[in-house]
């Protein structure tokens, strides 16, 4: 086909680094306006009050604000900067931007470049397209965008000019949140308070903010661009809708950590160049199990950067790969039949003073801490399975979990056999009066040494401890890691909380009380949480059974799980830390609700039309060429059976049947999440078996559609 034709004569072009010439390190951060350049243009106290608002979260001083824009502005204009723009998270889950013109036109006919603190600190971008999930209706005032001191901002090149962008939190005109980010933010105030109460109670009070970190880890697949194109459903759904199974997938495992495509090569260095810049530390690259997908995952960051630096990576990598002549998917189940994307959010707590929180450290002392800390990531995951289940159901990954691929959907944490063994000693230890063999005295016995995982030593579990942080693997590949990182912050907030009240009340300020509070405590959570953890295999049906028994929650698809985010002990939890009032929690159900029948609706449509303008029509002049080859045959006196065109007339009535079901289904508008789970979707399923099965017996001449050979391989 064309779309062949034009993928494998693509040629190299375009930029040639020399590493050597540019180091990295020159670069990084280059186009940031980072600290230190901070420190060099601004005065010294407004530096020190602006630091104080970054890193203790002190409220900013607006008197500093108009300085700070100035010396931005400048350093702006000297990159080429000629607009700004407040850069914002709608709950879509994607990024918005609104450019302005530094140039306002002065009374002489001359213009001056002009950007006042005000203009820093706050913009009205409208935005009221944008779901609010019924917080604020189009006709009410706007939505203001509130610059957040503690991301910095960044110069976005383009080879025709460059943009100052001011990363953004989105609230409605009565302060309510309308993005992403302002709960990123409240959650992390809300968990660095509660982290301060147990740090206390171990003895440090040093005054540093604790906040939590994250490290996702980025799926992603690459296809010649002209395969894109020629797909109607990649284009317009991110997924195919369409597509047989090709005759070799990925069961040799020859991709998986395999030596990378020059042209993926090339791509690769030129994106890591780009966020280079950007200040954003990518750490690992490497081939993923499916053909055509790879992964890279950056240093970890602070939740809110790394959020920020997160939704950069992904439009980086979509930008970039244009300019390789490929697409990046990163729907999290492009393909059928081969392994799908997610994005493995690595998540911690700590500060500079304090250093990671879910380190064990070396002491006995040290290794209380962590136990406590650990102890609270336990009871949170436990008694908020379905939250957690909740804020990463979207319609892409609910074809990935519980798929044998990727996580269950059942949420469980796998501990590691060492630290199991420890807190199975630990409540041995409650257990009897005395100490006895195989036990451990918190606070006085050293842990044994906790190996790192190395590799994705258990890539079954959902969330899993990797020895001095957790990872989170049931998240998406498409999805910002906001909602994750605001349910973890808080959960684990909540669970501080208890434990903090729990050894105050056991001590009442008596030192010398804490090892003997922290064993209880230990042993209460471990009696009442150890259902959740799970060390072996998740994609075993044996599993299953045994989670159901253990009354874990197994919330299959969206539709299932949406509702655990208007619990009342869900509304409970973030209204009592500030994270999240009723009514912000609701607007976004309405919206993810949304989100997910839009999703649906939008694949419905594809797929009826697809069928019937595209797949259709081939199978039936495939059908007539076959019926005029019997004719012909039957003409000169052959006897023959006409088995083939028996099995093309079938499936051709089995796809025109399938696409009227569908269009039966889907005729309410599909706007209705049960509705849009139950009948449309395997609505669809029955259509793409008509023509996947077509696909399989169809001329390829005559085929309109890419198939997958060609998409996953040609590189
Ligand atoms: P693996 O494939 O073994 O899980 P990777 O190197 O691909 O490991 O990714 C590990 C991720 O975990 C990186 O992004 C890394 O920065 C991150 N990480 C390491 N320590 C922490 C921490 N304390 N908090 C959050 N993320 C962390
Ligand atoms: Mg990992």
């Amino acid at each position: 086909s064309a779309a062949v034709a034009t993928a494998s004569s693509y040629e190299a072009s375009g930029s040639r680094f020399d590493f050597a010439k540019t180091p990295s390190q020159d670069l990084f951060g280059s186009n940031v306006f980072n600290k230190s350049e901070m420190k060099d243009r601004l005065p010294k106290t407004v530096f020190k009050s602006l630091m104080s608002t970054i890193d203790a979260g002190e409220k900013l001083d607006p008197a500093v604000a108009d300085i700070v824009a100035s010396a931005m502005k400048d350093w702006a204009l000297e990159h080429g900067a000629t607009h700004y723009t407040h850069i914002f998270y709608p709950l879509t889950g994607g990024t918005a931007e609104k450019h302005d013109s530094f140039m306002a036109p002065t009374a002489e006919g001359s213009t001056l470049s002009e950007f006042s603190g005000k203009e820093l600190c706050q913009g009205e971008p409208d935005g009221s397209s944008f779901p609010t999930g019924g917080i604020r209706a189009t006709h009410e005032a706007r939505g203001y965008t509130i610059w957040d001191v503690t991301s910095p901002a960044y110069i976005l090149e383009n080879p025709n000019g460059t943009t100052l962008c001011i990363p953004t939190a989105f609230v409605s005109w009565t302060g309510e949140a309308l993005d992403k980010k302002t709960p990123v933010l409240r959650s992390m105030q809300a968990l660095d308070a509660q982290a301060h109460r147990i740090l206390k109670l171990f003895g440090h009070d040093e005054k540093a903010f604790v906040a939590s970190t994250a490290g996702p880890e980025q799926e992603y697949f690459l296809i010649d661009k002209s395969f894109y194109y020629a797909r109607p459903d990649l284009l317009n759904s991110g997924r195919t809708l369409f597509g047989a199974a090709p005759p070799k997938g990925q069961e040799f495992d020859d991709h998986y950590f395999g030596h990378i495509p020059d042209r993926v090569l090339a791509f690769m260095f030129d994106a890591e160049r780009e966020l280079c810049k950007l200040g954003v530390p990518i750490k690992t690259r490497h081939n993923e199990v499916a053909p055509g997908q790879f992964e890279l995952a950056p240093m970890f960051e602070t939740a809110n950067v790394a959020t920020d630096h997160q939704q950069l990576i992904m439009s980086v990598l979509k930008k970039t790969a244009d300019k390789y002549g490929m697409a990046c998917l990163m729907h999290e189940k492009p393909f059928a039949g081969v392994n799908g994307s997610g994005k493995h959010v690595n998540w911690s707590l700590g500060s500079s003073k304090h250093g990671n929180l879910m380190d064990p450290g070396d002491t006995p002392h040290e290794n209380a801490q962590f136990l406590v800390f650990c102890a609270a990531v336990i009871r949170a995951v436990y008694k908020h399975q379905g939250l957690l289940r909740s804020v990463v159901a979207s319609a892409g990954n609910d074809h990935r979990l519980g798929a044998n691929e990727a996580p269950p959907a059942i949420i469980s944490i796998f501990l590691g056999d060492q630290l199991t063994d420890v807190f199975e000693q630990i409540k041995n230890g409650a257990a009897e009066s005395s100490l006895a063999k195989g036990t451990l005295a918190v606070g006085v016995d050293v842990l044994p040494h906790l190996p790192k995982d190395a590799g994705d030593r258990n890539r079954t579990s959902p969330f899993a401890f990797t020895g001095n942080r957790f990872e989170f693997r049931a998240v998406g590949s498409n999805q910002s890691i906001a909602g994750p990182l605001v349910a973890m912050n808080t959960i684990v907030a909540e669970s501080l909380d208890y434990c903090a009240t729990a050894l105050e009340a056991a001590t009442g300020g008596d030192a010398s009380k804490l090892n003997g509070a922290v064993q209880k405590l230990l042993t209460d959570i471990y009696n009442e949480c150890d259902p959740i953890i799970f060390n072996g295999n998740g994609y075993s049906d044996e599993w299953h059974a045994e989670a159901a028994k253990r009354g874990l929650k197994n919330l299959k698809t969206t539709a299932d799980a949406l509702g655990e985010l208007c619990t009342p002990e869900v509304k409970e939890l973030f209204s009592k830390y500030s994270v999240l009032s009723e009514r912000e929690l609701e607007s976004r159900y309405e919206t993810y609700v949304e989100q997910y029948c839009l999703t649906v609706k939008v694949e419905a449509n594809l797929t009826k039309k697809i069928a019937r303008t595209l797949l259709f029509p081939a199978a039936i002049r495939f059908q007539n060429e076959l019926a005029s080859t019997c004719a012909a045959l039957k003409a000169v006196g052959y006897e023959f059976d006409t088995d083939t065109l028996d099995k093309v007339t079938a499936l051709v009535k089995e796809l025109q049947d399938g696409t009227t079901t569908l269009a039966k289904a889907s005729e309410g508008g599909c706007e209705d999440m049960r509705q849009c789970c139950d009948e449309v979707l395997p609505a669809m399923l029955a259509v793409r078996a008509a023509a996947d099965k077509l696909e399989a017996i169809c001329a390829d001449d005559i085929w309109p559609l890419p198939t997958y050979q060609e998409m996953l391989f040609i590189k």
